[in-house]
């Protein structure tokens, strides 16, 4: 079953494109222009929607090795640390920097050590505080090529998400990643895998982390969650989107690791694992199952979305 925060997050996206392609076709004609000059003039960041899942603060915790948790109740952000400074994947909305920061010190690091930032996918819930991270870390952002457009322009020329605007700060990449690079650092060697299809560069991250047991093989996966409430032929912006996710969904089932982790805590139900308080236990997320079902239940949502007959005319 998919989680219900992501089904929440996919509802809500689908209820506001209804509600736009209504007034879009009832008022867009009579305040066309003065739209047009006022959003040329207003390039404002605005976060389309937030959930309490989403700002609500979490209690950091060492997921195995040197691997943390520091995100917020359900928007999952990662700390790699090294001797030669830190690695975080995802940042959450803008005003999850603070909490990242307070998490980050909690578990006894310094923020200032992030040297590289690195994100699963170009959307505000997960990029929002990216901006603001790497001008006060002066850390190095990497991205898959897909997304550097996206990241451009802040959001507004996502094929989804785009109509809500510019939805995060804008920011410079440092490093553009392909599919299956490596991004070593601190002795670490992340595996970048381009999992398109959510959005044109989403990703995952597959690393090895130890501890004085053995060593985990860990998968941050994005899960390809549907996110248009259109028919897959209609969006031109994306005219590859059915066969990324075609690509993606096939790709995914054959990737080995101990420890499935990814962008929602949702999503790899972390609130079932883990508890706040309890005792360092790499093994709650061994899930092959979990991962498994999730796959062909978003399998199943990508067969019914291929069966969706285009507007048309
Ligand atoms: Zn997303």
């Amino acid at each position: 079953m998919p989680d219900h925060y992501v089904s929440q997050y996919i509802c809500l996206f689908n209820l506001d494109g209804y509600m736009i392609t209504y007034a879009s076709r009832t008022v867009l004609l009579i305040i066309g222009f003065s739209l047009t000059s006022a959003m040329a003039t207003a390039q404002k960041v605005k976060e389309p929607k937030t959930t309490a899942e989403w700002v609500t603060a979490y209690q950091p915790f060492c997921i195995a090795g040197n691997l943390y948790y520091v995100g917020t109740y359900d928007l999952a952000c990662f700390l790699i640390t090294t001797p030669q400074g830190h690695i975080l994947i995802n940042t959450g909305l803008a005003a999850s920097a603070s909490q990242i920061r307070h998490n980050i010190e909690t578990l006894g690091f310094k923020f200032t050590d992030i040297k590289i930032l690195l994100t699963t996918q170009a959307h505000y819930d997960h990029l929002g505080a990216m901006h603001a991270i790497k001008k006060s870390t002066g850390a190095k952002f990497m991205v898959d090529e897909k997304e550097a457009d996206v990241v451009a322009t802040g959001g507004s020329s996502d094929y989804a998400l785009g109509k809500y605007g510019t939805s995060f700060e804008p920011l410079k990449v440092d490093r553009l990643l392909h599919d299956n690079d490596t991004i070593k650092f601190g002795g670490m060697q992340l595996v970048m895998l381009h999992h398109p299809g959510h959005t044109k560069g989403s990703c995952s991250f597959l690393f090895t982390v130890k501890d004085d047991q053995r060593s985990y093989r860990v998968l941050i996966a994005n899960m390809p969650t549907i996110v248009t409430d259109k028919a897959f032929a209609d969006i031109s912006a994306y005219p590859a989107i059915a066969t990324d996710y075609a690509y993606t969904l096939n790709a995914m089932k054959s990737i080995s690791f101990d420890i499935w982790l990814a962008s929602h805590a949702g999503q790899f139900n972390l609130h079932s694992k883990h508890k706040p308080g309890d005792p360092y236990n790499p093994t709650a997320f061994f899930d092959q199952q979990g991962y498994d079902n999730e796959l062909s239940d978003l399998q199943k949502q990508y067969e019914e979305k291929q069966q969706q007959k285009p507007a048309g005319n």
